[in-house]
């Protein structure tokens, strides 16, 4: 029995790629002319400039910035006119990145003024010639695959803050598992593997997250795999299936915001203190959220009403085929009317606290035949499953991925793990001669 655990173990470990130490590079140390480094930052040489660094500052104004580097009123009024197409001056914003590249003489005269959108992308302004232009351009953008993993000890924003995961690689995994798992609910020792793209500027700022690729979570002990896929080549369209190809998605978003907490689930036998404590049904389920948030419609489906009520407030309710209908309470503003059509995920309105409640959420109703139900209690149908003449492409793709996501470990503690075979090794030489490879392994090591 012990063997076989050795046999298991090290399937596990040699069977994971482990990544191989680098060589150290040798460098060869030859005498070379002293060249000044050219240091190359938005098409210039910054070593022909005095370089000033600066964030747009409340009360800025691109005319006072370029005053201030020596640019005097009708040369600022020229280059605002004539780069109005690309760049609109007035528009600069407070806290917004720029940087001035001067000359390098007495004058100290600003030359070019580079404008930073964001950390991609940046407008340059050049002034230094009788030509003035402003040309806008994107940083190149480097995609790295990132792997990581993460135990549940209290919620799952702190394992994000401990592993420096994006918050929105948290939120596209509680969007893929939102029918799998019930977020609000994990419990400690849950655990995750994820395997998701990050974006850096100049490989080494970085700037978000992108898609993930592939992700594990284990809740409650039970295993849930998601891949990444795209289901129709020429939409382009893409979804999460599991190892198994079965969609995880329902027809049915679980909830209408993203991003907020259950206040009050559906409940017959509610008591609520103000009514001296009889029972008040609810038959919606409550999502606080903050005022303005926007609702989604939770699936397909055309507007049957959208109208006011005293105890609703602004209200929609949508119906999506002759069983299910929905309903959403106290907006603050409506974004539908009667008659249209909405697709899953298009905002409907935004929360409020219109009609009879006491803060901004959103009461969501969920009607089946007419009659309102729980929608955590129904077996609601699955979204379109994978098409069958992709399956077999599709579990041909994910399994080096189910591989790599295995291979993940959970925590650092490889070394820990290998001392535990030296251990175990110890034990008498066993018949089991299934695998030579392994067992040739397992010799090596014990000597
Ligand atoms: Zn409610």
């Amino acid at each position: 029995m012990k063997k076989l655990l050795v046999i298991v173990l090290t399937l596990l470990i040699f069977s994971c790629n482990k990544k191989q130490k680098e060589e150290p590079q040798i460098s060869l140390d030859i005498a070379k002319e002293e060249v000044p480094v050219e240091v190359i930052e938005f098409g210039y040489n910054l070593n022909d400039y005095l370089v000033q660094r600066d964030t747009v500052k409340s009360g800025d104004s691109f005319g006072e910035i370029l005053l201030n580097h020596h640019i005097d009123y009708p040369k600022i009024a020229e280059i605002a006119a004539k780069v109005k197409d690309t760049f609109d001056v007035r528009r600069i914003r407070v806290g917004k990145p720029y940087t001035i590249l001067k000359t390098k003489d007495t004058t100290e005269k600003a030359q070019v003024f580079i404008y930073q959108h964001d950390n991609i992308n940046y407008t340059v302004v050049d002034f230094k010639d009788s030509l003035v232009n402003a040309v806008k351009y994107k940083k190149p953008v480097t995609v790295v695959e990132r792997e990581v993993s993460g135990i549940i000890e209290t919620n799952l924003s702190d394992v994000a803050l401990q592993n420096g995961i994006d918050y929105d690689v948290i939120n596209g995994m509680s969007d893929i598992y939102a029918w799998t798992i019930d977020f609000f609910r994990l419990q400690k020792g849950d655990r995750f593997k994820v395997i998701y793209k990050e974006k850096y500027i100049e490989d080494s700022i970085y700037a978000g997250s992108g898609e993930i690729v592939a992700a594990y979570f284990e809740h409650k002990g039970e295993p849930f795999y998601a891949f990444r896929y795209e289901n129709d080549s020429i939409l382009g369209t893409v979804d999460y299936y599991d190892d198994e190809a079965n969609t995880l998605r329902r027809a049915f978003l679980r909830g209408p915001v993203k991003f907020s907490r259950i206040s009050s689930r559906y409940n017959l036998r509610r008591r609520i203190a103000l009514y001296g404590n009889r029972v008040r049904p609810h038959k919606g389920t409550d999502y606080a959220a903050a005022i303005g948030t926007p609702i989604l419609a939770t699936a397909n489906g055309t507007v049957t009403k959208s109208s006011y009520t005293r105890g609703n407030g602004k209200y929609v309710k949508i119906k999506h085929n002759s069983t299910y209908s929905t309903q959403y309470l106290h907006m603050k503003d409506r974004n539908v009317k009667v008659g249209d059509f909405v697709k899953q995920g298009d905002v409907i309105g935004w929360v409020g606290m219109t009609g009879n409640t006491s803060g901004p959420h959103v009461c969501y109703r969920f009607w089946k035949n007419g009659r309102q139900v729980d929608p955590f209690k129904q077996k609601l149908p699955a979204a379109e499953p994978i098409k069958p003449e992709l399956k077999e492409q599709y579990l041909e793709f994910v399994r080096p991925l189910v591989y790599k996501l295995d291979c993940i470990p959970f925590e650092d503690k490889v070394e820990d793990q290998e001392e535990f075979i030296t251990e175990m090794i110890d034990t008498p030489e066993s018949e089991d001669k299934t695998n030579e490879t392994y067992n040739a392994t397992i010799n090596r090591q014990s000597k």
